[in-house]
């Protein structure tokens, strides 16, 4: 699915103010409100994909991110948020605001409007569910589809959710006759003003139940399991959280379902460690090695690679490998593999190797003598993070 601009769905320009921004969003989302376009699927995407682009062009963060990335540099930021879209719930929840003032607000009833469209309430919703999720390098380095086991409660197939036993014990509610919601006129001087509240005897349900699903106890609900698909974008880091909408708990009797949040972890690696997006590699080279050159082959991420180790090679010295390091999940940076070089130096020696390293411990060229361009270590340390 390619999404479109957020500055084209507001009819916005790039230089607009916040002030303007809202305006813009005020229009669309006007236009293309669902108590004005009931039933209208086209006109409730339109809605959402406005109320995403809103969310995003009202945050100075989020905005200066899509300004300089796009739309990669919002996903999967470990907060979550746009992975799943929007529900009508989180628009209303979140910009209550704008519907809630002036002419909008008396439009449709204030904030005091049910949450989903003139629709009823159903049941409770579940609640969000944590799951931890093991990842390799080579996983984050190049982000993976896991499908796992998430052990939760899942609707009731005995009921299909409602909680009731059969068709005969759901009830309308007789206190809103079945809508959910009650209406009451206010005289302001505005005019009248029709307010709505969710129906407090049936909780906005609508109905009321009078015999249980034997099943889930009148739930709705049983414990179970589902195998959920998680789509890891590469990147990602130990810490970070993925939210995906919908797949946390099953709400009680139909209710909306909670969130699965996604806690990343790294598993180590026997011989890389990470360092931000580089990755490191310690490379022990024998003396001799050291100074007559040699090639020799690391491990990355992704296989292994060969490298040639010039003469004379100083102890402490970085290699470096280009692009060989982990990708940012927000942009589109890469990260380097660095070789850090570390002369081994024996530990035991023969009697006849001893004989031999004396003869050269006088030798001029065993002298140290660092030059200029023997960048010392913290000149070395300055130049990565430049
Ligand atoms: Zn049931
Ligand atoms: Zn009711």
């Amino acid at each position: 699915m390619s999404k479109r601009d957020y500055y084209e769905i507001l009819g916005v320009a790039k230089s607009a103010t916040a002030d303007e921004i809202k305006k813009a969003y005020r229009k669309v989302a006007m236009q293309y409100h669902p108590d004005r376009n009931p039933g209208d699927k086209t006109a409730e995407e339109k809605f959402k994909e406005a109320a995403e682009a809103y969310e995003v062009l009202s945050d100075t963060d989020k905005k200066a991110q899509y300004d300089r990335y796009g739309h990669a540099g919002l996903s999967g930021n470990g907060r979550g948020g746009f992975s799943g879209g929007m529900n009508m719930e989180d628009i209303f929840s979140q910009f209550g605001d704008i519907f809630g003032d002036d002419l909008f607000g008396s439009f449709f009833g204030g904030g005091q409007r049910s949450s989903r469209g003139g629709q009823r309430n159903r049941g409770v919703r579940g609640s969000n569910l944590r799951v931890k999720l093991k990842l390799n390098y080579e996983e984050i380095a190049k982000g993976v589809t896991k499908n796992i086991k998430v052990k939760k409660y899942i609707p009731c197939s005995t009921c299909g959710g409602s909680g009731a036993k059969d068709k005969g014990s759901v009830q309308t509610c007789s206190t809103c006759g079945g809508s959910g919601q009650v209406r009451k006129v206010q005289n302001t001087f505005l005019g009248q003003m029709q307010t709505v509240t969710t129906c407090p005897a049936c909780n906005g349900e609508g109905t009321t139940i009078t015999a249980k699903c034997p099943a889930c106890k009148g739930e709705g609900r049983v414990y179970g399991e589902e195998t959920v698909s998680i789509e890891i974008p590469a990147g990602v880091q130990e810490g970070m959280q993925l939210s995906i909408s919908g797949k946390g708990n099953a709400g009680e009797r139909g209710g909306m379902p909670g969130d699965l949040i996604v806690l990343i972890e790294e598993e180590a690696h026997p011989e890389l460690h990470r360092e931000g997006l580089n990755v490191a590699f310690e490379l022990y080279l024998s003396f001799t090695d050291a100074v007559f050159g040699t090639q020799v082959e690391v491990p990355t991420i992704d296989g292994r690679a060969k490298i040639k180790i010039p003469p004379g090679t100083q102890s402490g010295k970085i290699f470096r490998l280009k692009g060989k390091g982990f990708p940012a999940v927000n942009s589109y940076s890469k990260g380097d593999q660095l070789i850090h070089i570390n002369i081994w130096t024996p530990q035991n020696v023969s009697s006849e190797e001893k004989t031999l390293l004396e003869k050269l411990k006088t030798s001029p060229n065993f002298k140290p003598h660092p030059e200029k361009s023997n960048k010392n270590f913290f000149d070395r340390v300055r130049e990565m993070f430049s």
